[in-house]
């Protein structure tokens, strides 16, 4: 099974969206390898930012990734990573079709709900970044039958 990095941003605490967002990925069929509050910090933004180092709204990013603390999730499921960014939608929540995270949360491009990772690479980096190994739990849900074909976790 795939594991991948979501954070519910600060907005999603002052907006006490929580529950309902993780709620979402456990209907879904995701279950949770690690969860997690924490303050984030300028440097550990930049770092995970680093794509977006040299648009103009990058220091304001950093700043509303940090107004309040955050929760990371790292989730388990086959195919993880993009079933979750197939929950979450695309990142403009205007534009993120009606039944996704930012489609039913989100009037922003920033202020958008969730951070999730957008592929393999990346979601091995950021797991590591936001979570050490014993804040991890290797453990699999009882009736996976439920969820999945036998050939498919
Ligand atoms: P995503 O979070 O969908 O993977 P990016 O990695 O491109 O998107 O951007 C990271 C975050 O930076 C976005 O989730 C959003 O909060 C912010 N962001 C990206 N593009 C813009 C933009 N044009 N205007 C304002 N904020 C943006």
């Amino acid at each position: 099974m795939e594991r991948t990095l979501v954070l519910l941003k600060p907005g999603t605490l002052q907006r006490a969206l929580v529950g309902e967002v993780v709620s979402r990925f456990e209907r879904k069929g995701l279950h949770l390898a690690g969860m997690k509050m924490m303050q984030l910090t300028d440097a550990l933004l930049s770092e995970h930012y680093a794509h977006l180092a040299d648009k103009p709204f990058f220091q304001r990013v950093k700043d509303s990734m940090m107004a309040n603390p955050v929760i990371a999730l790292c989730l388990e499921g086959t195919d993880a990573i993009e079933v979750v960014r197939t929950l979450c939608g695309p990142t403009n929540g205007r534009k993120a079709p009606a039944g996704t995270i930012r489609g039913d949360f989100s009037m922003s491009f920033q202020e958008n709900i969730v951070h999730a990772s957008d592929g393999p690479d990346t979601a091995a980096v950021e797991i590591a970044r936001f979570f050490r190994p014993e804040e991890l739990f290797d453990w699999k849900p009882n009736n996976l039958l439920a969820t999945y074909a036998c050939d498919e976790y």
